[in-house]
């Protein structure tokens, strides 16, 4: 783990050094608190800091005020260490409330920094793995288990900010509602398991021919929404077109097995219907009209058909 060390101090800031580098650490030692200020504003900053409390310009104390004031992030935690040859229980109490996580008294004993160093050292392991694993979980909440791609609400969500920055920005937005054809053949036919094959190939097939800021969602069973912000309903139906081509190239296999899928698209453009309700409903309609006119097909909102 890599330790800020601040110290104005030559003789003192070589001896903390050495001793913390015997203990493992990346040392990146500087002579005064503005120097440190720098360095825990750069993007790969260390976490852990061992600061001297007296120094020219920013001192220790202020440096942990600056640091909890302006870089609050719940992401990225910065462990203080205090060193100060202060003792009175005034200063040391002013020393924690401005943020530092512990202080050491110089002189003080080795043995005794290194294991306060060790406790800034777990605690921020700790609150990494917590972060990481806030992150997992946050990544989980929005995505479908078995695709990969947003689950119904995430897209939802995604939909309504993309649709808020086409309002801001004047842009065209599109939505495509598709449905594979037939899926519950494919069940019934060949297993559940086939079944999922055919959906996450499906998947795969829609990403590999929509842009990379176009959104996939999964709406539901075998039920994609594909949302095509900067996209007029014209550019939307050659997408959805484009998509349906891709999915009924060729039969998806999944070991011996191989089954011949194809979709059904709506498409409505946000020009005609704005709120998001009634583009996802204008989009459905078209949907299944594309259904009820023979599948394998694409429909524009409300009434256009166009494969
Ligand atoms: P249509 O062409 O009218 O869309 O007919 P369909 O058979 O595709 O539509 P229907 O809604 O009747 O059937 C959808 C089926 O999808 C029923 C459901 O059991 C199946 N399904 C939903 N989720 C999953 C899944 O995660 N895996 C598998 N294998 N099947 C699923
Ligand atoms: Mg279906
Ligand atoms: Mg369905």
């Amino acid at each position: 783990m890599r330790v800020l060390l601040a110290d104005d101090d030559a003789v003192s800031r070589k001896m903390v050094a050495a001793m913390l580098r015997k203990w493992g650490y990346d040392v990146f030692a500087v002579s005064s608190g503005d120097e440190a200020w720098a360095v825990l504003q750069g993007r790969d900053a260390p976490r852990l800091a061992v600061l001297d409390w007296v120094m020219p310009g920013l001192d220790g104390v202020e440096l942990c005020r600056k640091v909890r004031r302006e870089m609050p992030g719940k992401d990225r935690y910065f462990y203080l260490i205090l060193l100060t040859a202060k003792t009175s229980r005034e200063e040391i109490v002013a020393g924690l409330e401005a943020g530092a996580d512990d202080y050491m008294v110089k002189p003080f004993d080795p043995s005794e920094l290194h294991v306060r160093v060790g406790i800034g050292k777990r605690i921020l392991t700790l609150h990494e793995e917590l972060v990481a694993a806030q992150e997992a979980l946050r990544f989980q909440a929005t995505r479908d288990a078995l695709t990969g791609v947003y689950n119904r609400g995430a897209a939802l969500k995604r939909l309504e900010e993309e649709l808020d920055r086409a309002r801001r920005e004047c842009k065209p937005l599109s939505v495509l509602m598709m449905d594979i054809d037939h899926f519950k053949k494919i069940n019934d036919t060949y297993g559940h398991l086939v079944g999922d094959t055919v959906l996450k190939e499906t998947v795969r097939r829609i990403q590999g021919v929509v842009r990379s800021y176009d959104v996939v969602g999964r709406f539901g069973g075998e039920e994609f929404v594909v949302i095509l912000p900067n996209a007029d309903g014209d550019m939307a139906v050659r997408v959805a077109e484009r998509i349906r081509a891709a999915v009924s190239a060729r039969p998806v296999t999944d070991g011996a097995v191989s089954v011949s899928v194809t979709l059904s698209a709506g498409v409505a453009a946000a020009g005609t219907a704005p709120a998001l309700d009634a583009l996802i409903q204008a989009a459905d309609e078209a949907l299944y009209q594309a259904k009820r006119t023979g599948r394998n097909r694409v429909c524009t909102a409300p009434t256009l058909c166009a494969a």
